[in-house]
């Protein structure tokens, strides 16, 4: 007696859209981006781009710490 089938045909376009990590916001360290840099966050290690921003080629990551120094005054 399996006549009662669960009524899954209702929702066809539950397109939630949620987090577009592709978008600059959610990865982009603003503080280091107001200084021109790149500034792209490379989420699963945390690590930071500290190129110019708009640079050729591809992130070049480095530490939060390395990034903090930048910030700070270095060369
Ligand atoms: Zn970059």
């Amino acid at each position: 007696m399996n006549a009662e089938h669960p009524t899954t045909a209702g929702g066809t376009s539950s397109q939630v859209r949620q987090g577009r990590s592709d978008l600059n916001n959610s990865n982009v360290r603003e503080d280091l981006a107001r200084t021109g840099r790149c500034a792209m966050v490379h989420l699963p290690t945390g690590r930071i781009c500290l190129l110019p921003f708009r640079h050729h080629g591809p992130c070049e990551f480095h530490r939060p710490q390395e990034a903090d120094d930048v910030m700070s005054g270095g060369h």
